[in-house]
This record gives structure tokens, sequence and C-alpha cells, in this order.
């Protein structure tokens, strides 16, 4: 008789971290032919580590809205570094501030965000509301750090779009309280979702970065953010 496998780690935890590791291996190489450099940390702690490493002393750095790098850890972190962040999550911040700290995050010399899908093949898709996100990783700040969990890595662009509609932007509009349609049934109804509430305004597709290793994505082989 065959053996059951009754180990948690052999039968979920080791197959999933070998998946993980594999697609993100063949990304990665997809992502280095457009001029887009990465690398694979196995943990959110690692990832941590590796971008501080990427973020020089004395830089100003800016944040695109990110559950990831406040899940991570990483948002703590840039605090305690010797940087001028420009923090639009500092507690009692008003939404003046936001709005000038956003401005400024275009400026900056890194920009710190994730990416709400990766293609295999290795081009970026994102869609954003006010489109300051989409802004600085197009161009502006010198230097793009994306940090992104393998959660995010889809075959398609398709794909990468269906998962913006039907799992990030639901997420999203239930943590910022937006009374969209997404928000009351978890899947989107493009044709009645209208602008103040709708979070999705302008959808861009990363295909190459002009400029050799301006944008760094860090895959993290553990389920992050939306
Ligand atoms: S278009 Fe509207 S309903 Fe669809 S995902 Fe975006 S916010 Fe949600």
């Amino acid at each position: 008789m065959a053996n059951v496998m009754t180990d948690t780690h052999e039968i979920i935890t080791k197959p999933k971290e070998i998946v993980f590791q594999r697609k993100a291996e063949h990304v990665i190489e997809n992502l280095k032919k457009r001029n887009i450099s990465a690398i694979y940390c196995r943990t959110c702690k690692e990832a941590v580590s590796e971008i501080r490493k990427l973020i020089p002393d004395g830089s100003t750095v800016a944040l695109g809205g990110s559950v990831s790098v406040i899940q991570s850890g990483m948002l703590d972190v840039l605090r305690g570094m010797n940087i001028n962040l420009l923090d639009r999550y500092r507690l009692g911040i008003t939404s003046e501030e936001v709005e000038e700290i956003l401005r400024q995050g275009i400026g900056a010399d890194v920009f710190l965000m994730s990416s709400n899908a990766v293609t295999a093949d290795g081009k970026l898709v994102n869609e954003d509301g006010r489109g300051n996100r989409v802004a600085g990783l197009i161009f502006g700040p010198k230097k793009v750090i994306l940090m992104v969990g393998v959660n995010k890595i889809v075959p398609t662009v398709e794909d990468g779009v269906a998962r913006i509609k039907n799992i990030a932007a639901p997420l999203n509009c239930i943590r910022l309280g937006a009374d969209t349609p997404c928000a009351h049934t978890g899947f989107c109804d493009d044709a009645n979702c209208h602008a103040p509430a709708r979070v999705c305004s302008q959808i861009v597709i990363t295909e190459s970065s002009r400029a050799k290793d301006r944008i760094t994505v860090v895959l993290v082989g553990e389920e992050l953010g939306y």
C-alpha cells in the first residue's frame, strides 16, 4: 500500500514553495529581456532587506499606494532609514497633505510600489484611480522598485486585468470605503461603476523599460497584498 503523506510541510508548504520559486524564476528571466531588473526573495523579511540595500542614504522616497509595502513591514523600515520619506500614510495626515505628497512623489529619487499583476512573459499590469502610482512607474523617479507577492503572477495581460477587477479592486474598495458595484458583490460591473467612487481609471501595461534597470521587481515567495 502506498504511503499516505501526513506531513503538512511535505504536502502543502514544500510543493507551494517549489512552484512559487519556479514561477518567479521564469518571470524574472522574461522581465530581464524587457530591461527590467528582477530578483526573487523567499520571504518578506528577505525582500525588505534587499530593498533597503537598493535605496541610497539621503534619497527622497515616494510610495505608490501599496498594501504590500505596509503588510511586509517595509513601511516601518523606511520610517527608520536615513532618507526623506514622502510618507502618505503618516498618522494624522490631511487629504490636502496627501495630495501634495503625491505630486512631490513624481519627482522623487526612488518610487516604491507593488504591481497589480505580473505576467508570465514579464509584463507589468496596473490600474490606478488617481493615476499617481502609474505616473511614477512610467516616468519621473530615477529608480522604481516594485515589491510583488507571487500571488500576483498571472499567465497573460487579460488574466492580470481580470485579477484587478475581481480581486484587487473589490478589496481596495472595501478598504477605502468606496461605494462601487464590486464592493457589494466582489465582482466588477464596469457599466454601472462611475466616478468619484470608481477606483479604476487608467490601465497601464508596462511592456519594457527604455532606461535599463530603472525598474526593479522584487518577487516575494509569499502571498502579499491584494
Ligand atoms: S470598474 Fe468599478 S466595479 Fe469594476 S473593479 Fe473597478 S471599481 Fe470595481
